[in-house]
């Protein structure tokens, strides 16, 4: 999907703060941290939204989830964590390649 911002992140074309990646994942630090802290795993295979995936992607799905309170407890997020999908305009989904946003801690640090 070459316009696809994720997809460019996963090509190396624009940069990230990388937090994980294996064959068919990549966590990343969210631009715009909405909590101290807040990541987003995303699948290599460009899927657009949640309502795009059928069952042929419940593999791919739980793994993505299963790995999110591993990351949150790497990230310092003991006390728990919250999980979010977009999904579509009505949604709030801005960027079209489904992820999942991790995210706990607090305020996001304020940046001066
Ligand atoms: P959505 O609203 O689609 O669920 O969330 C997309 C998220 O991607 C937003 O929280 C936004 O801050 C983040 N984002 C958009 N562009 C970039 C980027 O180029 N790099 C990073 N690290 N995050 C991005
Ligand atoms: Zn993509």
């Amino acid at each position: 999907m070459s316009d696809c911002i994720f997809c460019k992140i996963l090509a190396g074309q624009i940069p990230s703060s990388k937090v994980y990646e294996d064959d068919e994942l990549l966590a990343f630090h969210d631009i715009h941290p909405f909590a101290r802290v807040h990541f987003l795993i995303i699948p290599k295979q460009h899927i657009a939204t949640l309502a795009d995936c059928s069952s042929g992607h419940e593999g791919l799905l739980g793994r993505m989830l299963l790995l999110a309170p591993r990351l949150a407890k790497k990230q310092g997020l003991d006390a728990g964590f919250k999980t979010l999908i977009n999904t579509g305009r009505g949604g709030g989904q801005e960027v079209f390649h489904i992820h999942v946003h991790v995210f706990g801690g607090g305020d996001p640090v304020k940046r001066s």
